[in-house]
């Protein structure tokens, strides 16, 4: 294999992207902010797709489609919508091209220009909520509650594999509801899936918070967010879920027949991640020596390796792998035999441990002798050796696969922890910005000309307001304003 990752603590972002592009994720495209999802990548975003998707089931939703083009005039139609979304929108002008008068290249044809233009989706309010209008005319049409699949396109000025590129795919939940507070519920119930999901199958923990107005999506009432913690001490969005109030239904006259006889409009949702939640996989636990996936979400969980001098001996190792990989498969484990001759058992650890295998077995002669195998974990890169006799090797998996998801979490939550730290002065919380990184943890007035001054100075953003903040009586970092609790304020990507 080529030499090593470059290390996080020399240069964090170089270490991410050629992480990325070497444990073969993603790689850029030929369109800037654009990028290729190989197929390893891939098969991880397919484990998150999946899960979400069966928890978004759960909740009673359902999957449906959307057009990928916006009539401008829709996007247009919820104020503070176009406001937030008209920098970054990608707009479709012609439809067709034509020879050149030279015949040396091809124009846009300027016969062919569009009555309309057409936005390429930012996220899909508009042309959802402009369809609801047909689907819901009584209080029996709700709650309306519908997810998608998609990928949209922000044009972003400053991207980054995975984290922020200018088309990603997501999934966006739109719901309808007759009340409000069930609309709400909603909100937070997605806010809760997300964090859920987080924990328990990203390994990784996240703050649930509401957005402050600054922060907040362009046409909702209240964004709820789940926020993460990076290795280099930065915070990430992973999620966001949004009260949507009755903003979208009265700009698409969105109304229902009430049960009393009334006709009121109709409260909205709108909640999604999207393939961020890879960059988030990446930083939150990986090493130098390349990725660490929590077992969850590994696309290959169990990597069987064989140790052997010629043919006749890689025969014999091959039917013990395969009773091996048959236990397992039958558990539901998912288990890999890399049997090439073309690469050497030390290369292929490295690789699986680039590629962030949580369990690797060596099997060599000498195990069949001793019926043992050599059973290393990726997340702490130790190694043993495990004598099978009386042992059931499937279930000692499912358990060490187990203990390698919560040692994953652990080791997350404690740095969570660690890297948030309480601030009762602006001294203090510049040096703990400069310093250490992390939450900050202080008391901030309430206003939006503060959150912005503080932005300015110490390039900080209020990430949210924590939904589990106790009421503290204190004194804005910056103004010296009461106020009645504090926010987790960090650098962020
Ligand atoms: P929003 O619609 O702005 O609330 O974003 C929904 C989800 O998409 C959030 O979880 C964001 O973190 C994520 N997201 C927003 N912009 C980007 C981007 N440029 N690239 C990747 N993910 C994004």
């Amino acid at each position: 294999m080529s030499k090593g990752l470059p290390k996080r603590s020399e240069d964090y972002s170089l270490w991410y992207n050629e992480l990325v592009k070497r444990a073969d994720l993603a790689e850029n495209s030929a369109v800037r902010g654009c990028m290729v999802i190989k197929p390893y990548g891939y098969s991880i975003w397919e484990k998150i797709q999946a899960q979400l998707d069966i928890m978004f089931k759960e909740t009673g939703h359902s999957n449906a489609y959307f057009p990928l083009f916006i009539p401008k005039s829709y996007l247009s139609k919820e104020a503070s919508h176009i406001e937030g979304f008209a920098k970054e929108c990608a707009v479709v002008t012609h439809y067709r091209l034509k020879n050149s008068e030279d015949g040396k290249s091809v124009i846009v044809d300027p016969d062919a220009k569009l009555e309309e233009e057409l936005i390429v989706r930012p996220t899909s309010e508009t042309v959802i909520w402009s369809t609801y209008k047909n689907w819901i005319q009584s209080y029996r049409d709700l709650p309306l509650l519908v997810n998608q699949w998609a990928n949209v396109v922000r044009w972003e000025m400053r991207t980054r594999l995975f984290l922020r590129t200018s088309e990603f795919l997501w999934q966006e939940g739109h719901t309808a509801h007759a009340t409000k507070q069930e609309a709400i519920d909603e909100t937070v119930q997605m806010m809760n899936v997300y964090a859920q999901f987080a924990q328990e199958f990203m390994a990784l923990p996240v703050v649930k918070g509401v957005k402050t107005e600054n922060e907040r999506f362009a046409g909702a009432v209240d964004t709820y967010c789940i926020e993460a913690m990076m290795q280099d001490g930065k915070a990430l969005q992973a999620g966001t879920s949004h009260f949507l109030g009755q903003n979208f239904a009265k700009a698409f006259d969105v109304k229902f027949a009430t049960k009393e006889g009334g006709l009121e409009y109709v409260w909205g949702t709108s909640w999604g991640v999207s393939t961020r939640l890879m960059g988030a996989l990446i930083m939150a636990h990986s090493d130098d020596n390349g990725l660490v996936l929590p077992p969850k979400l590994a696309p290959i969980q169990v990597v069987i390796i064989p140790i052997y001098r010629g043919d006749a001996e890689l025969e014999i190792l091959s039917i013990k792998a395969k009773e091996i990989m048959a236990k397992l498969k039958a558990k539901g484990i998912s288990v890999k035999f890399d049997n090439r001759d073309t690469f050497k058992p030390g290369w292929k650890f490295a690789e699986y441990e680039l590629k962030g295998v949580p369990i690797r077995i060596a099997l060599g002669p000498r195990d069949l002798e001793n019926n043992s195998l050599e059973i290393a974990r990726r997340d702490t890169l130790t190694k043993e050796t495990i004598h099978l006799d009386g042992v059931i090797l499937e279930d000692y998996i499912i358990g060490l696969l187990d203990e390698i998801q919560e040692n994953i979490y652990q080791k997350a939550f404690s740095f969570k922890n660690e890297m948030t730290t309480e601030a009762d002065t602006w001294e203090e919380f510049q040096s703990i910005l400069d310093n250490k990184g992390g939450f900050v943890s202080a008391h901030w007035d309430g206003t939006t000309a503060t959150e912005e001054k503080i932005k300015e100075l110490s390039k900080a953003t209020i990430r949210c307001i924590p939904l589990d903040r106790k009421e503290e009586e204190g004194k804005c970092i910056l103004t010296g304003q009461p106020s009645s609790g504090r926010v987790l304020f960090a650098r962020a990507y």
